[in-house]
Parts: structure tokens; C-alpha cells; sequence
């Protein structure tokens, strides 16, 4: 497939993209600041946006700090992913009234209408976590028609990073730092002394009749040139690294590596990682009635596989210890999931890195494991 097409929209052209979505019908969600964190909202024009704020991140750490320029996209990604829009935290399944005798009737099923969504702001490694979300949730034979209408009718806007962040390790993984599929729109932000630019890619059709209604030009030389160079700053301000290489089987042949025992002694079993993750998709489903005990209503949320209860069987939990639920993450996330999805399931965004409160970092845990192997391959 050749390139896509670059074009230029200067920044103050920027809101004529939000119109040009409203118009449309859609509800745009994008980057905002807010509890000093650049979380996802649903924005009203580019002054909505993170303007001139950057974020600091590393193992247990994040701070947004003030940039030097007015820079709308200078940041990398926060605690917020598009997951929460594909697969709601919280959702009511349905309601119904109790009898006395324990059963449920007169159920009704909750049919509250999803907006359009538009999605301003995705970087490359989240584009690759909608996919793999996409292929757990919509891949199978049944699927829930709310997470297919969720689905059904989203305009992409990718932002192309200019930087990395201090734990994403998207080029490790294949996922980025820039998109090449998946988007609608792609932009890249240009700040230069005198002029303020996006440089934009058309990813689909429908891109193209967005872009239509948008004063912009095509990108000359000068203008692609900046954009690489961006993409380009990305790759080397690459916070993080990890070697893939038979990273399942890896994982396979220490099941029983003492390594586990020693990140089992730091993790608080929060399940912070599990909730920021773009692609844990655990869930479970909770019932409540009302004072009276005759109206009843079924409520999915997100659950983890932190939760003791998340693996309770007849007779107690499966994974009883911190060991075997921080091993099971991590294998899943890297090994099982190639055996059940056809992919790893992690994108490099570095946000459990960042989140996880005592900064245990799934990079270094694969490191040490990895040495370990080279270390006693090294002794033999
Ligand atoms: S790895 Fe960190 S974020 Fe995840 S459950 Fe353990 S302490 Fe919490
Ligand atoms: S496991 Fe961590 S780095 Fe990988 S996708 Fe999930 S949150 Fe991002």
C-alpha cells in the first residue's frame, strides 16, 4: 500500500475539525487536564485541549508539568484509555422485579443509546489496543450488541507522538510510536518559532470528506520533513525497551521461577495495573435490588485478575497468592494471550509502569528473567 497523502492545517484551523465532527453528529472525546492528570473527555474545541502541559512518567511516577511552548498533543498518554468507551467501567445489563420465591420477571433490558464517538487524540499503541480489544470482544461468535454498537460507527483521530514518555516501550512491541493504520485522520503537531502546524494523514474515505470541510493544504517538503523528524525524536526518546524474542516460550519455561516470589513480595495486589491496561478486559457482574428487595438490577463492571475472588471456584480461589495473580498477569498479558488471541497482549503503553504504586515494571520482571536464563546458560 503506498503512504498516505499529507496535507497541512494550520492551528488555528484546528476547531473547524471539531465542527466539522459535530456537524457529523459526533461526540468528541479527547486529551483534557483534569485532577492534575491528562485524562479523556468529551471536549468541546481545542481550548479543551491539554494546552502547553507535558507529563513526567516512570516507574510510580507521574506529573504534569508546564511546557515551554503551546504545544495541544506534548504529552504522551495518562490514565485513561479509550477502553473505557469500548468496555464501560460500569453498566447496567438489566432490571426486573423479584417475587418472593427468589425468581425475576418482567426483565427489561437496558437499551441506553450509545453516542458517536469520535476519537481525538489516540496514539499508535493505543490504535493496536482498540484492535486487540476489538478481537476479544467482537471477534467471537457472540457478542454483546453494546459493545458492538460502541464500536460501529467511531472516527478515529490519531495523533502521531513527537516524544515518548519515560515508560512507553511501543517500538519494542511493534505498536508504534507512529500509526500506520487504524485512523481516520492522523495528525502531527509542528511547532516552530513562527508557525504552529499539523501535518495530516488520510486514513479512509471518510477521512478524506472530514479533511474536505477543512482549510488545509498539501504538506510540501519542508513540512513532511518536520513530521519525520518528530516521529523520528520519538523513536529515540524511547522510554523503555524489552526483548520479545520467544517471549512465550520464555514465560512457559519459568512457570516456576523465583522471580515471582520476589515481585509477589512488592505487589499490593491493587490491580491498578489491570485497570489503566488499554486491553484488560476481565469483567464481572454484580446484582443489587432496591430497599425493599422487589426491584433488581444486574450491573457489569470491570473486575481483575488481582481480585481474590476474580478466580473463586467451588472449594475457594485458584490463584490464592500474590505470586501466582502477578504471574498469571503478566503471562497472560505475554504469553497465553498469543495461544488465545493470536497476539501478545500488551501494546507498550507503559501506563501499569506508571500506575502501579510501588513501580514494579513488567519490563525489568522480563529482564530478570531472561538474564537468569542467559546466566545459567552462560554457567553450563
Ligand atoms: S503490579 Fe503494581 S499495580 Fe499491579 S497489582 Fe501489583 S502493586 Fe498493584
Ligand atoms: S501491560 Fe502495561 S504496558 Fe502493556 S498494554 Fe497493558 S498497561 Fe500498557
Amino acid at each position: 500500500m503506498s503512504p498516505p497523502d499529507s496535507y497541512v492545517l494550520e492551528r488555528e484551523s484546528l476547531d473547524a475539525l471539531f465542527e466539522a465532527l459535530a456537524r457529523r453528529g459526533y461526540s468528541i472525546i479527547g486529551p483534557t487536564v483534569r485532577d492534575r492528570a491528562i485524562v479523556y473527555d468529551e471536549l468541546r474545541g481545542s481550548a479543551d485541549l491539554p494546552v502547553g502541559w507535558t507529563d513526567e512518567q516512570d516507574g510510580g511516577h507521574y506529573r504534569l508539568v508546564r511546557r515551554d511552548d503551546d504545544a495541544l498533543f506534548g504529552y504522551n498518554v495518562g490514565p485513561h484509555s479509550w477502553k473505557a468507551y469500548q468496555l464501560p467501567a460500569q453498566r447496567r445489563l438489566w432490571r426486573g422485579t423479584l417475587d418472593a420465591d427468589g425468581g425475576v420477571r418482567d426483565i427489561v433490558e437496558d437499551a441506553t443509546a450509545v453516542p458517536r464517538y469520535a476519537f481525538l487524540g489516540a496514539r499508535s499503541c493505543e490504535l493496536a489496543a482498540m484492535g486487540i480489544l476489538d478481537r476479544v470482544l467482537l471477534g467471537g461468535a457472540h457478542t454483546d450488541p453494546d459493545e458492538r454498537a460502541r464500536r460501529a460507527d467511531v472516527f478515529v483521530v490519531a495523533v502521531q507522538c513527537g516524544q515518548a514518555g519515560g515508560t512507553c516501550f511501543c517500538a519494542s512491541m511493534g505498536t508504534g510510536p507512529t500509526a500506520r493504520r487504524g485512523f481516520d485522520l492522523a495528525l502531527t503537531e509542528v511547532l516552530e518559532p513562527a508557525r504552529h502546524y499539523f501535518v495530516i494523514e488520510v486514513g479512509s474515505e471518510l477521512g478524506a470528506d472530514v479533511l474536505a470541510e477543512l482549510p488545509h493544504g498539501a504538506a510540501g517538503a519542508p513540512a513532511q520533513e518536520a513530521a519525520a523528524a518528530a516521529h523520528a525524536r520519538a523513536v529515540e526518546q524511547m522510554g523503555r525497551t524489552v526483548d520479545v524474542t520467544d517471549i512465550r516460550e520464555l514465560l512457559y519455561r519459568n512457570y516456576e521461577h523465583p522471580r515471582w516470589d520476589e515481585v509477589a513480595e512488592r505487589c499490593l495486589t491493587c490491580g491498578n495495573c489491570t485497570m489503566v491496561c488499554p486491553t484488560c478486559f476481565c469483567t464481572t457482574v454484580e446484582d443489587v435490588t432496591d430497599l425493599e428487595g422487589g426491584q433488581l438490577e444486574r450491573h457489569q463492571r470491570w473486575d481483575s485478575c488481582f481480585t481474590i475472588d476474580y478466580s473463586h471456584v467451588h472449594g475457594g480461589a485458584v490463584r490464592s497468592s500474590p505470586r501466582s495473580r502477578y504471574r498469571q498477569w503478566m503471562t497472560h498479558k505475554l504469553a497465553t494471550w498469543f495461544d488465545q488471541f493470536g497476539s501478545s497482549g500488551c501494546v507498550g503503553c507503559g501506563r501499569c509502569i506508571t500506575w502501579c504504586p510501588v513501580g514494579i515494571d513488567i519490563t525489568e520482571e522480563v529482564r530478570a528473567i531472561r538474564a537468569s536464563e542467559e546466566r545459567a546458560g552462560a554457567d553450563d
